[in-house]
């Protein structure tokens, strides 16, 4: 059952509750709502010596969806769970708007401008703006949660397949010695050096098969540089040949299949800078901060016998993943960065200025994207609406809802849900997994 969240008088972090209790507090009038993504209470009561039980962050992060779980690391209950999906493209997309606009205005025929393109230099450790977009967001709900409950720890998936353990399965633990978790992480280093494509035709999407360049009835070994990935048809079409043989009237192929078997993938950790800048800030939260790789969050989470989704794989993370996981009835929050509006001053059509924004952006207690309920009494529109609100200085708002846009809906109508934060949230179906 994913839980709510509880903050005493003081705004410190209390255990998460069931929601039948936070019905009750609720009822009790011992509580009132703070946020309601994700749902969370506060008491009205401090409550300085409570005996705080620590949970751990779990963090699958991905290109599109990241996973988010809180996990009991003692009773393997799985307290509460989220899927982050990133801005991704339209990141980029405005900032290419950005770049045509800033060159049309060069090119039009007013006074000189010289081009600016010199005068800027990157920091260190810069990011292309779309993958400091999604870092920024998984570091937002990392210190957000932080607000809401007791951590005492976080899980990382940090990379997609532990090289080291690869490289010493005698130091890396009795699953890796016993063979089974190495498949997971040499399936992952494969499908990373092989970019993921049958090697002799080169499709994608389909299931690959790990396949002996050498093979095995000739002496070749299960060494990772022996091993490519081929589909079923190819797999089948080489059979028991020489990789020599097979490609005897493709040498083209054959030349590049051999000079990429031979070449290492030269480091793991290269293979996601993006997840190093996330682990050296999470960091420097200063909780205790463990390390997961791909393969293992596989291994954990087939041992499970889990389906795979976002926020499982983020349970699954890491060596601390309890044996016994209690995953029944918990409700993903699916969380969708939206970004905070526009910076743009004047809008345009055609080239056109059409019109100028103020700098205000907060009109009768509302700024647009606020979730709001509007209750009109009476008139043409009279009826209950839930939606982002586009709030306007005249106090005259628009209201888009699931069913449509609702023009017009006077500010004394209206009353917030949850403020704009840059996201929005939708409930994701229960999980009735037993
Ligand atoms: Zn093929």
């Amino acid at each position: 059952m994913s839980k709510v969240f509880v903050l005493d008088a003081n705004k410190q972090p209390l255990n998460p509750v069931h929601p039948g209790r936070a019905r009750l507090l609720l009822r009790a009038g011992e509580a009132a709502l703070y946020r309601r993504y994700p749902f969370t209470l506060i008491l009205r009561r401090a409550l300085p010596k409570a005996a705080l039980v620590p949970l751990r962050l779990k963090i699958d992060p991905g290109a599109q969806t990241t996973g988010l779980a809180l996990v009991n690391d003692a009773t393997g209950v799985v307290v509460w769970a989220a899927e982050l999906s990133h801005r991704g493209f339209a990141v980029k997309g405005s900032l290419d708007e950005r770049r045509a606009v800033r060159r049309s205005r060069r090119r039009r025929h007013t006074r000189y401008r010289p081009s600016r393109w010199a005068n800027r230099r990157r920091e260190r450790g810069w990011l292309p703006p779309s993958l400091a977009s999604r870092m920024a967001n998984v570091l937002t709900w990392a210190s957000r949660l932080m607000r809401l409950c007791p951590l005492g720890a976080i899980s990382l998936e940090l990379v997609k397949f532990d090289l080291q353990a690869l490289q010493n399965p005698e130091v890396a633990g009795v699953a890796y010695q016993q063979g089974e978790l190495m498949g997971y992480e040499l399936r992952e280093y494969l499908l990373e050096k092989w970019q993921r494509r049958c090697m002799y035709c080169g499709k994608t999407g389909v299931p690959l098969q790990i396949e002996h360049i050498v093979p095995r009835a000739k002496g070749g070994t299960d060494r990772a540089s022996n091993l490519t990935l081929a589909c079923e048809e190819c797999n089948r079409a080489k059979g028991n040949q020489d990789v020599g043989e097979y490609l005897a009237n493709k040498p083209e192929v054959l030349t590049r299949l051999l000079a990429q078997a031979k070449a290492p993938l030269r480091n793991a950790a290269a293979v996601n800078s993006t997840r190093w800048k996330l682990f050296e800030r999470l960091k420097a939260t200063g909780l205790p901060l463990e390390m997961g790789s791909g393969g293992l969050t596989k291994y954990n989470r087939t041992k499970r016998n889990l389906p795979k989704t976002h926020w499982l794989d983020a349970v699954c993370v890491g060596r601390s993943t309890p044996e016994h996981l209690a995953t029944s009835s918990v409700v993903p929050l699916l969380i969708k960065a939206t970004g905070h509006g526009t910076r743009q001053m004047c809008g345009v059509k055609d080239g056109f200025p059409i019109r100028h924004r103020k700098r205000q952006k907060v009109h009768h207690g509302f700024q647009t994207g606020d979730l709001t309920r509007a209750v009109v009494p009476a008139g043409k529109k009279a009826g209950t609406y839930v939606g982002r609100v586009l709030a306007r200085a005249r106090g005259s708002f628009d209201l888009i809802t699931r069913a449509g846009r609702i023009e017009g809906v006077s500010a004394r109508y209206c009353k917030p849900i949850h403020r704009n934060d840059g996201y929005t949230y939708q409930i994701g179906a229960p999980f009735a997994f037993v």
